[in-house]
């Protein structure tokens, strides 16, 4: 399938069986196992791995479109997915072994296991070279003892890549990617947060406590991991930018309806305004995958997708929330929800000052003339 048959196939498939249970995943903060079920058994677990490894094939193009469309259903439901494929199945098949391919890629790609990406700890986000979370070990083997914050679907994962420290002091260098199975004895949910928005995403505090593994759980070679892990983001930051297109896209509908209902002027400025914010956003989305379908670096277009159409997310959804008053300000009004989704997109995968550090350094190293 193309992009565009992969965006009718999510859309159909989004306004069947998603749309209708949005407000019950926000209101109980879970997506049902049957509807991850449902999200494997349609292919979209499996959007952007080869055929080869039971995938569905599809190039970024199709990914982004799938993770819109779903998105616009659901928030959670797309990130989920946009985890579990960008962040996970992708640096799996981007530096996985064949026998590690085996082991997990195929179970990922088949929506039999859904993966998770645990890197941020309790002092450790934005800077990713202080992490704790510390191995030890060699040839026989190696052991994990540490805590990771905030990591997504850490409830529902059967996988989850694991960055970890030999030494904190040895910086960059030090750190290496793992596989983690999460049945491994010594691996447990902490805790799973309350959030304001993208209820039903399950965000959570892990604990590695003595986790054993064997030598070939290590994803590259070590003191890899944080080439592993900002490779892996920048695929990330495409994904988690398309799910914010698409709450700004289901905001923007939101809004029309409102716009609509109304007589005379009231909001057409602000409907219009949307328009242009989404249609930005939209383009900018749409040449990262472009730029990755092409080979080519899309590390400041990831930047840029991210920053722009997270921000597009939280400008028209606020405005929905406006534009549907008084029923926008209620718990449980369509614009409400969007606009508690909306807002914690600027925070995931890499912070809205984060994207301008990333591309104002690279900014700073091109060509004066450089235009975009
Ligand atoms: C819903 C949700 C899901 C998440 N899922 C995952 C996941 O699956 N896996 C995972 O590993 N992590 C995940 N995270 C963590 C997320 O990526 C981090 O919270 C984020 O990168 C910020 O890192 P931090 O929490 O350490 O905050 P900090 O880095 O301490 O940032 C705090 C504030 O300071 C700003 N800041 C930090 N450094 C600078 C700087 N140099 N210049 C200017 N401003 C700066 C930040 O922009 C931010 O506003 C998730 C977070 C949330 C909220």
């Amino acid at each position: 399938m193309d992009a565009s048959q992969w965006r009718a196939h999510a859309r159909e498939f989004a306004e069947r069986e998603v749309v209708p249970r949005a407000a019950d995943i926000d209101r109980t903060d879970r997506v049902p196992d049957d509807l991850v079920h449902r999200l494997g058994a349609e292919g979209f677990l499996g959007v952007g791995i080869p055929r080869d490894w039971d995938g569905r094939g599809g190039d970024a193009r199709a990914l982004v479109a799938v993770l819109e469309e779903l998105s616009r259903g659901s928030a959670a439901v797309a990130v989920l997915a946009a985890v579990h494929l960008s962040v996970c199945a992708q640096p799996i098949l981007n530096w996985g072994t064949t026998a590690q391919k085996e082991r997990y890629l195929r179970r990922l790609a088949r929506g039999a296991i859904v993966g998770a990406f645990a890197l941020t700890e309790p002092g450790a986000g934005s800077d990713t070279a202080r992490i704790a979370t510390r191995y030890a070990g060699g040839p026989e083997g190696f052991e994990l003892e540490g805590t990771k914050m905030f990591t997504s679907s850490g409830v529902t994962a059967g996988i989850l890549l694991v960055f970890a420290t030999r030494n904190p002091s040895l910086g960059h260098a030090g750190i290496s990617a793992f596989l983690v199975p999460s049945e491994t004895p010594g691996f447990s949910v902490a805790q799973r947060f309350e959030k304001l928005g993208l209820r039903g995403s399950e965000t959570t505090e892990l604990v590695l406590h003595g986790v054993r593994l064997p030598r070939d759980a290590l994803l590259g070679s070590e003191g890899e991991g944080l080439r592993v892990a900002l490779g892996s983001l920048t695929g990330g930051r495409v994904g988690i930018a398309s799910c914010a297109l698409g709450v700004a896209q289901a905001a923007f509908e939101e809004m029309r309806r409102s716009v609509a209902r109304r007589d005379g002027d009231v909001g057409r400025a602000a409907l219009a305004r949307a328009f242009a914010e989404l249609s930005a956003a939209r383009a900018l989305v749409e040449r990262a995958a472009e730029r990755k379908d092409a080979g080519d670096s899309f590390v400041e277009e990831a930047s840029v997708a991210k920053l722009v159409a997270s921000r597009a997310a939280v400008s028209i959804a606020s405005a929905g929330v406006d534009l549907a008053a008084p029923h926008g300000a209620l718990a449980g009004a369509t614009a409400e929800r969007l606009w508690r989704d909306a807002r914690v997109f600027p925070i995931v995968e890499g912070t809205t000052e984060i994207q301008e550090l990333i591309l104002a350094r690279s900014l700073l190293d091109a060509e004066p003339g450089r235009k975009p």
